[in-house]
């Protein structure tokens, strides 16, 4: 998509901290990270949210998945801990209308969330 954030991201358009980059996902720090660790893992392909999300999509969330544990074993969160999140829609706080899935570590992250 022309305008989207994430897909300029994706084509390396705009700049962010990308930590991994394959084919299928991109991996970069979020720009106000809530966490020591705080990564997005996003396809490069344009997909609006989680909630697009079917059963013909199992590749993409397989790769986006395994991106994030190795990101996350990289960070070196792997052993204390690290949380997953996809945000969908506005009740959930999602900003980025691109599918992004948070990597969170290096704390204690309460549960229930706020
Ligand atoms: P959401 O709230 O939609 O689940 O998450 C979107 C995330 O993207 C937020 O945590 C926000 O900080 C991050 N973000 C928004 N714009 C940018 C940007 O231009 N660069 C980076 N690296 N992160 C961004
Ligand atoms: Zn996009």
């Amino acid at each position: 998509m022309a305008d989207c954030l994430f897909c300029k991201i994706a084509r390396g358009e705009i700049p962010a901290d990308v930590v991994h980059k394959d084919a299928t996902v991109t991996v970069f720090r979020d720009i106000t990270p809530h966490a020591p660790v705080h990564l997005l893992v996003i396809p490069n392909q344009h997909v609006g949210s989680a909630g697009e999300i079917g059963p013909g999509n199992g590749a993409l969330m397989a790769a986006m998945i395994t991106a994030a544990n190795a990101a996350a074993d990289a960070e070196g969160v792997s052993e204390s801990g690290y949380r997953l999140v996809f945000n969908v829609g506005r009740d959930a706080g999602m900003t980025v209308p691109h599918l992004h899935l948070h990597v969170l570590g290096g704390r204690h992250l309460a549960w229930p969330p706020g």
